[in-house]
């Protein structure tokens, strides 16, 4: 008995097919890339940006003659996309040979709705609007050497521009117990040389149960235990970003001298637009300690160009921020319109070829400094 899983989105996703694997795999199916021959076929789909949903609908729909020509395949669409209750009820009706639609929340409950629908042989739609943190999946891992480890879930940050506060609901941090156990037993087992611990914004965790302590403290805790491997993390909100996160960072070896720190754009005015809290100058000065502190680190960023109401003028201030920090890696993306979000009601909205003019004339920039860089 063989599956495929479709992977859409980020880290986070591509972990989180590592667990449907892994609930697969101990109901004794085996991995197959043939998604003809599959007998179960999952979709992990994301939300963030249109693209991705339109790729996951083509590629759904293109399985409906595979199905045709084997009834008892089972066809399963869950992730970020799903967990939005009106594309979820639009997967069911749109593709009928779709038989399990479920979101993000009630992942948990994979097993049992797939021998819910071996059993009685009928479509099931199951959605949970919120949930909690459900322990004991075992991941299967696939990521190489790296072993990804979730340390929270969810969102407060409701950035203007992004779907997932309302997909994924609130933070909710695993408890630091379960996560060092979770650590341990990766290193005891197997061979990972490289931790990431994984989360929407890692710098904020412990702030919904005090208990756990703070993120500093969490990367301290993992640092002590024995074995010989890396630790790193992903994603750093700057708003969030800690002088104690610093310290512990400089202090232990065992942490890769790196981060993703998203800077979305350098104009104040866009960034309180995007309601990202946080300064230019601020981010500037953080850019400054982690330096002072780790003159090698490695600093990479996420820009959004051409946000709703970017004049030309708050698009040079993004380019000024880049030529200061000279970053080792920039994600550049142009803005794209998310329903339910509020900046897609923003007046301004740029037009797609001035986007991609800045979304080059960036890239280009982004070159001639690395290559500053090298010399
Ligand atoms: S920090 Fe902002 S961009 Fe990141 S997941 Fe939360 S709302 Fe989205």
């Amino acid at each position: 008995m063989l599956y495929n899983i479709v992977t859409y989105g980020c880290q986070m996703n591509v972990h989180e097919s590592e667990k449907i694997a892994g609930i697969l795999e101990e109901m004794g199916y085996e991995n197959t890339e043939d998604r003809e021959k599959a007998d179960i076929v999952v979709f992990n789909t994301c939300a963030i940006r249109e693209g991705a949903e339109n790729r996951a609908f083509g590629n759904i729909g293109a399985l409906k003659q595979s199905k045709k020509q084997n009834k008892n395949k089972i066809i399963i669409v869950c992730g970020c996309m799903t967990q939005q209750k009106q594309v979820a009820d639009y997967v069911f009706k749109t593709f009928p040979f779709v038989d399990i639609v479920l979101g993000t929340h009630n992942l948990f409950m994979l097993k049992s709705l797939i021998e819910r629908k071996q059993k009685e042989k009928k479509r099931i739609l199951d959605y949970m609007e919120s949930g909690d943190i459900h322990e004991g999946i075992n991941a299967y891992r696939t990521s190489g050497d790296n072993a990804w480890v979730n340390i929270m879930y969810g969102c407060n940050n409701f950035c203007t521009y992004c779907i997932v506060p309302y997909v994924r609901g609130r933070e909710k941090s695993r408890s630091k117990e379960d996560i060092l156990n979770e650590v341990k037993e990766v290193i005891s087992t197997n061979n990972y040389k490289t931790i990431t611990l994984l989360g929407q914004n890692v710098n904020s965790y412990g702030n919904d149960d005090k208990q756990q302590g703070t993120f500093a403290e969490l990367l301290d805790d993992i640092c002590k235990i024995d074995g010989d491997f890396k630790l790193t993390f992903m994603t750093s909100h700057p708003k969030d970003l800690s002088d104690g996160l610093i310290e512990v960072m400089k202090n232990n070896d065992k942490i890769i001298k790196e981060i993703h720190l998203p800077v979305q754009s350098g104009s104040n005015k866009i960034l309180k637009a995007m309601n990202r809290h946080y300064t230019v100058e601020h981010y500037l000065e953080l850019i400054d300690k982690l330096r002072k502190a780790m003159p090698n680190i490695r600093i990479t960023t996420d820009i959004i160009v051409g946000f709703p109401g970017e004049t030309d003028e708050d698009f040079m201030s993004t380019c000024e921020l880049v030529k200061k920090v000279k970053y080792d890696g920039i994600f550049a993306f142009m803005y794209s319109k998310r329903s339910g979000t509020v900046a897609e009601k923003m007046p301004d909205q740029i037009e797609d070829c001035e986007k991609n003019r800045r979304v080059n004339y960036l890239l280009d920039l982004e070159k001639e400094i690395k290559s500053q860089k090298r010399d």
